[in-house]
């Protein structure tokens, strides 16, 4: 159980790049990373607009001279100090995420980067092959892999509890863009242009989420074939899709489907992942995520509840508040950006040994989804049709 107790020896000082005020997703990293005293907000270049990111710093409390102008003189600037920054986190549109993430581990900085890591599998193993030449971290937020119960899931499937695994039936669906919202919302209308949000929308922006929550709970599984057919309802958003399906094959025979969309008229988000196994299934839906259905063939089903005793230990580790309280999203980030700051002092302190047992999304996680896209598109724009696994 947490109770807020410091997990490293001090906050690792840390800045931000992008997240600024109006940002969608800026203030669900700094909700995560300032929880448990993980980290320490010191410096930023927390906007495109350089006025209002140092106006928006000043409301977070960062020193006015500790909020910059643009990333590269943040990590000049901040290389200049003995108390200066360690790590940094990328909160900006994708397009910028490879050249930022480049710079940031140039300067010596861990990296906490949002997905997508980069636009191609070239960029992603040139970052984690620099990120392992700088003796630095990259971490990406598949924020989602922080709730308690894709822990049990893993160790319910590792513990045998389902079976031979069949099957894995993904989705991420929500309803939020079944209109050109873009034409209103700027950060829509980066998703849909592929000079910012790269060679796909859906795929990378929400299919990825899924993808990262299926390896963290079936690590034994490799995909090695997968056909993919995507669309644009939206006609203005094309070439980028607003609606995908994809089917994989894995190597152990099992199979796959995802159905992701932003054009699911009516839904919230439907991120479901359901993993059927020859003696039993089990479903996680991240819209109730204290939950976890259990179903065993020829039972009644269950429902098995967060923060129980009856949990796998690791299920248990980030109980906050015991069961029956609700924990939810911004929880589930917290538990990622802990260990983000102990995998962190474990690259500094020479014992990197420790990152695999702290089960986190890092440069490899961010390899896999920029590869598991890059191969969705390579199906698609082929007229959907099964393609090896690249
Ligand atoms: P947004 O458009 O709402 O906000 C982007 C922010 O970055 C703005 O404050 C903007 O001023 C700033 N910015 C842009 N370029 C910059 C630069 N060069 N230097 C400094 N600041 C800059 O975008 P968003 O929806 O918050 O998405 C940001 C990233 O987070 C995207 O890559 C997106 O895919 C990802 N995201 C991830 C999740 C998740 O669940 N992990 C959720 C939402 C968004």
């Amino acid at each position: 159980m947490l109770f807020g107790e410091i997990k490293t020896r001090r906050p690792i000082r840390w800045g931000m790049v992008g997240g600024g005020r109006g940002a969608q997703v800026g203030y669900s990293h700094r909700s995560a990373a300032l929880r448990d005293n993980s980290f320490q907000l010191l410096a930023g270049a927390f906007d495109i607009d350089p006025e209002a990111g140092k106006a928006f710093g000043q409301t977070l409390l960062v020193s006015p001279e500790r909020c910059y102008a643009d990333y590269q003189t943040l990590f000049a600037e901040e290389a200049k100090r003995a108390d200066g920054i360690e790590a940094v986190t990328i909160a900006t549109p994708n397009n910028t995420h490879y050249a930022i993430t480049r710079a940031a581990l140039l300067a010596g900085l861990h990296v906490i980067c949002e997905k997508p890591l980069c636009f191609t599998v070239a960029e992603a193993k040139e970052l984690r092959d620099l990120a392992a030449q700088q003796n630095r971290l990259i971490c990406v937020t598949y924020g989602y892999a922080g709730h308690q119960m894709i822990r049990q899931a893993r160790a319910m499937i590792a513990q045998g509890d389902l079976g031979e695994i069949r099957i894995v039936q993904m989705s991420f669906a929500h309803g939020f863009h079944s209109e050109p919202v873009e034409l209103a919302n700027p950060s829509t209308r980066w998703r849909v242009n592929p000079e910012v949000a790269g060679p796909s929308y859906v795929l990378g922006d929400l299919g990825t989420h899924p993808l990262y929550l299926s390896e963290v709970m079936l690590p034994q599984l490799q995909i090695k074939k997968l056909l993919c057919s995507r669309q644009s309802f939206v006609k203005s958003r094309a070439p980028l899709e607003d609606n995908a399906f994809v089917m994989m094959e894995y190597d152990t025979g099992a199979m796959a489907s995802m159905w992701i969309s932003a054009v699911n008229a009516g839904s919230m988000h439907q991120q479901k992942v359901r993993v059927v196994g020859s003696k039993a299934s089990l479903e996680w839906w991240d819209e109730h995520p204290n939950q976890l259905r259990y179903e065993i063939q020829g039972e009644p089903a269950r429902v098995i509840e967060r923060g129980m005793g009856y949990l796998y230990p690791e299920a248990q580790v980030d109980d906050r508040v015991g069961g029956g309280h609700p924990e939810g999203y911004f929880e589930a980030w917290s538990n990622l950006y802990y260990r983000f700051a102990m995998a962190i002092e474990a690259m500094d302190n020479g014992n990197p040994d420790l990152i695999d047992e702290l089960c986190i999304p890092t440069a490899e996680a961010g390899y896999e989804g920029v590869r598991w896209v890059e191969n969705c598109v390579r199906s698609a724009d082929q007229g959907g049709v099964w393609v090896d696994y690249q």
